[in-house]
């Protein structure tokens, strides 16, 4: 009798453990760009980075999310149960305590206030609580000049020994819409660094850090045409950087010819109008964050000539007649 070979049998063993192997582990580990996107903070949130193992990189933008999730629940004006809209709710009558989290970001604040000669300024909200941008609606100027000496950080009284927080003047309030997605964003690039990761962009609404490259390749990102969603006028090569824009297309509405949006300037208590975007990259967000609108309300020559004085900051700042104008570290050659 003919022995069978045993070299059939072994293949389709092997086989047989192969086709397991593929049934058992869909997809098994290998490393990976991913990327995910989630609705937090009013806003588009993204993350994509290099995983060496793809089920902990999707750990790591979990945590992510779920960390602005977190800092929404402290830092939205949107929500009534939030500790900052107790201190507008309270802050006016007596000194509210609030964690060493918030006042760490009013502290910060307070000094971009200080940095920018009030262009930016947490107390905007005074006015800016009675602008509708959804329902079109927006203060007259006797509501607007009843409110606005609600708007001033100096008469914000922060107490660091006891964490609290009081108003001088009544009808005062804060708002971090302008400064909270750059600072979720550092956080959340501070908890990928913690997870072992050294490539990655984190993203909130207009605000973005990356770390590390892609692979010799920098990241590159484009800045949009203020009239065009889908049109880019600018695409910047980045690494170990972060880089904010601030539109007026962002929140807005026109009326008789005029626009309505949501970068307020402190001194008038109307919507800022002396630019169309601007973009600002340094070496974090929370900083790239509090630099658009401050740029922004001051205005493109005067915006741009304040950048320059700051070493680490660079800008691009796109003017209502279209004109384009850059930092020196930006500028064109010539
Ligand atoms: P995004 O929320 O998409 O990142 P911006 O960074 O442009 O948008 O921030 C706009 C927000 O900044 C406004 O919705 C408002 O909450 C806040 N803000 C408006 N004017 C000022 C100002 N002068 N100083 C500080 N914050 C401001
Ligand atoms: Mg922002």
């Amino acid at each position: 009798m003919r022995k069978p070979t045993c070299t059939f049998d072994r293949s389709r063993a092997i086989g047989f453990r192969l086709l397991f192997a593929a049934i058992l582990l869909p997809g098994a580990a290998h490393a990976d760009w991913i990327t995910r996107a989630e609705a937090i903070m009013g806003t588009r949130c993204a993350v994509e980075l290099w995983a060496e193992d793809p089920v902990k990189g999707e750990a790591a933008i979990t945590s992510v999310f779920d960390d602005m999730k977190r800092i929404d629940r402290l830092m939205s004006t949107w929500k009534e149960d939030t500790e900052i809209s107790l201190v507008n709710r309270e802050g006016g009558k007596h000194p509210v305590k609030i964690s060493k989290e918030l006042f760490s970001l009013l502290q910060v604040s307070v000094q971009y206030s200080e940095l920018t000669h009030g262009a930016f300024d947490i107390t905007y909200a005074s006015v800016g609580y009675l602008y509708d941008f959804k329902k079109g609606i927006h203060p007259d100027s006797a509501a607007i000049a009843k409110a606005l000496p609600g708007i001033n950080w100096r008469h914000m009284v922060l107490d660091e020994k006891k964490t609290t927080v009081f108003f001088t003047r009544p009808g005062m309030r804060i708002d971090l819409g302008g400064i909270a997605k750059g600072y979720s964003v550092d956080r959340g690039i501070e908890i990928l660094q913690k997870q072992g990761v050294t490539r990655a962009m984190v993203n909130a609404g207009g605000d973005t850090r990356i770390i590390g490259d892609r692979f010799g390749k920098p990241w590159v990102v484009g800045v949009r045409d203020p009239d065009h969603e889908g049109k880019v006028f600018l695409r910047l090569p980045l690494t170990d950087t972060a880089f904010s824009t601030s539109g007026d297309y962002e929140r807005y509405f026109d009326e008789d010819g005029k626009r309505f949006h949501h970068i307020i300037d402190p001194k008038t208590g109307d919507s800022a109008r002396k630019c169309r975007s601007v973009t600002i990259i340094s070496g974090n967000a929370t900083r790239t964050d509090a630099l658009t609108k401050s740029v922004f309300v001051m205005g493109p020559e005067e915006g741009i000539d304040f950048i320059n004085t700051l070493p680490d900051v660079d800008a691009v700042a796109v003017a209502p007649d279209g004109r384009v104008i850059y930092s020196k570290g930006l500028a064109p050659p010539g």
